[in-house]
């Protein structure tokens, strides 16, 4: 042993530092014992029904409705009479009140719906209160503000709402993801029917008490929940447009099923994002950064930084440090506001991040996960990364959606965008550079929607995000994400 350590270890501060734990009281959410359908501004007795789970414990939280056929049709057709029966012909100073009121209800009722979206879905208290709900919000408030000026938005374009848009949503951000959709297609005009995934149906179901609270006209949301038989119906039903967020598989499907038939379609699809780090960075704020890149909500986020790319002069330095970092990460209970990285939202998922784990170390990657104590119940995995991984292994070339990085090297800039490129999707990349030109000179040659420079993971309801390739097409937030919404005469 050292002097130095030595000296360390009679020192009278503790050796480490554990955190005592601050659970945020979950009694602030009433949760139902069942759910029905929210159709036309009231609640639908379910013909039949399903459980949804805490995945933090496998703990059942209420039994909610598998939409049947039927049930799908009578949901479109209120939004239909909705949309025909005065919404879309009302002024949009009048619809933005309508907006404008959900989202100071958001604002009220922030607490209440970040504790129920963090048990439903297992994501960390500090992510769903500090990102989810703020970002939720802050999409009714923008589009609010557009509703009244689409005139401006588009001038000479005389834009039209389109009528009835079809929206099937994700497990990852579930209240934000309805927000995303819901908030651009009010402003716009139309009328809508939502369905959550599978897993994470609450918030969405609690958001029909704020439709409710803010005194929407019946029939513009239009709530059905069930599983992927719930989104297929809604794709074959009378709707205007169908707006997908979820993977690259089923986006394809929609695509096959919509073509030749008018219907219009926005979708957005996996990932698989460059993160390129170059040796003249701020290597500790880089570090933060990859960090938040794929560790964030567990990495289930499909522009996550799952691909780490290294200038080779700092490759040892920037492991290093990425390592000491994912050893203070804290892994486990969502509510607890200490918690970096929650629980993995599925056994189905868990098993996905499973499998393309053991198949990295399979075909030769070096994988590092730091010591960690997991929960016995609920489904998780240790914040994983890979070194020594080459461009063709499956980990560096599937999406995960976990908290599994793939690390990879360059030498000169031509080489990073020529590797970050090298992959089937293009939905986001990040730059850590010193050197503004360097940053421009990446960005125009990156094929990704959203690119980074120097953060990541950042998101605002005025900025458009999208992909490109098989990460998808057409753009949510900002003006451009009005114009799905619109016709033009
Ligand atoms: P899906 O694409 O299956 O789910 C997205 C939504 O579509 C859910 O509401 C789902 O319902 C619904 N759905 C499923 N099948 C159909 C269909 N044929 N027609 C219409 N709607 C359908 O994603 P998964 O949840 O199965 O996740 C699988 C993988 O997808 C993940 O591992 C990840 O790689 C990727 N993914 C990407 C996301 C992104 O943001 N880009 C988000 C989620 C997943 P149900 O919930 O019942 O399945």
């Amino acid at each position: 042993m050292t002097e130095l350590e030595k000296k360390q270890s009679r020192a009278p501060v503790p050796s480490g530092w554990d955190y005592a734990p601050a659970p945020e009281a979950r009694d602030i959410v009433r949760i139902e014992e069942r759910y029905g359908h929210f159709v036309g501004g009231e609640w639908l007795e379910p013909r039949e029904t399903y459980t949804t789970i805490a995945p933090a414990s496998e703990e059942p939280l209420a039994e909610v409705g598998q939409a049947t056929p039927e049930e799908v049709r009578s949901a479109i057709q209120a939004a239909r009479d909705a949309f025909q029966n005065g919404w879309s012909a009302l002024p949009g100073s009048e619809r933005a009140k309508y907006l404008f009121r959900i989202a100071r209800i958001l604002q009220e009722r922030s607490r209440e719906f970040a504790v129920l979206e963090s048990l439903n879905g297992g994501k960390p208290i500090k992510e769903s209160r500090d990102v989810d709900l703020p970002l939720a919000a802050a999409h009714f408030f923008y589009y609010a503000g557009w509703a009244d000026k689409l005139e401006y938005a588009f001038p000479n374009r005389r834009p039209k709402p389109i009528g009835v848009a079809g929206q099937i949503i994700p497990w990852n951000f579930p209240l934000l993801m309805l927000a995303w959709k819901i908030a651009p297609a009010l402003a716009a005009g139309n009328t809508v029917v939502l369905k959550p995934a599978e897993t994470t149906p609450l918030t969405a179901l609690l958001f029909c008490d704020v439709v409710r609270q803010a005194e929407l006209p019946p029939g513009v949301v239009n709530i059905v929940t069930g599983d992927g038989r719930t989104g297929v119906e809604i794709v074959k039903g009378d709707v205007d447009k169908i707006a997908f967020t979820g993977s690259t598989d089923v986006g394809k499907t929609i695509q096959r099923e919509l073509a030749g038939t008018g219907k219009r379609l926005t979708l957005e699809l996996g990932g698989k994002a460059a993160n390129i780090v170059f040796d003249d960075c701020a290597l500790d704020q880089a570090v933060e950064g990859i960090v938040n890149g794929i560790y964030f909500n567990q990495g289930h986020v499909c522009c996550a930084g799952s691909r780490l790319f290294v200038q080779e002069s700092i490759y040892e330095d920037v492991v290093k440090k990425l390592k000491r970092r994912m050893k203070t990460l804290r892994v486990g209970d969502p509510l607890d506001k200490n918690t970096d990285v929650g629980a993995i939202n599925s056994r189905q998922q868990l098993e996905k991040i499973k499998e393309l784990v053991a198949a990295g170390e399979q075909e030769g990657a070096e994988i590092y996960q730091p010591p960690c104590k997991l929960p016995e119940k609920g489904y998780w995995f240790v914040p994983t990364v890979f070194t020594n991984v080459a461009q063709s292994y499956r980990i560096a070339q599937e999406e995960i959606f976990g908290p599994v990085l793939s690390v990879l090297t360059f030498r000169t800039p031509d080489e990073a965008v020529e590797k970050a490129n090298n992959t089937p999707y293009g939905l986001s990349a990040g730059i850590w550079t010193e050197k503004g030109s360097r940053i421009l000179w990446m960005a125009e040659r990156l094929r990704a929607g959203v690119i980074w420079a120097n953060t990541f993971n950042r998101f605002d309801p005025a900025s458009p995000f999208g992909g490109y390739k098989e990460s998808g097409f057409g753009r949510e937030g900002g003006r451009h994400g009005l114009e799905p919404y619109l016709k033009f005469e």
